[in-house]
């Protein structure tokens, strides 16, 4: 598995039906000159473009399956 950097977002709160969906989730950053339709985060959560924000840290709760996955996939220094 190669790494990759990845995406920390948080989806707006009118889009979040549980505590889980408002969870910071991890998204593997689109290979360049790739504009999704949506995106799928490592734990399968998927959004589409304006549903949420991209933050510059993990902000609230962590969505766990997420940061486990973004952790695994992290550059090694
Ligand atoms: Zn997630």
């Amino acid at each position: 598995m190669t790494s990759r950097p990845h995406l920390i977002v948080r989806v707006h709160a009118e889009y979040a039906r549980t505590e889980q969906d408002r969870s910071c989730h991890f998204f593997p950053v689109p290979l360049d000159g790739e504009r999704p339709a949506e995106l799928r985060a490592y734990c399968g959560y998927r959004i589409t473009p304006g549903m949420a924000e991209a933050l510059d840290h993990p902000a609230g709760i962590p969505c766990m399956p997420c940061l486990m996955t973004a952790a695994i996939n992290s550059p090694q220094p």
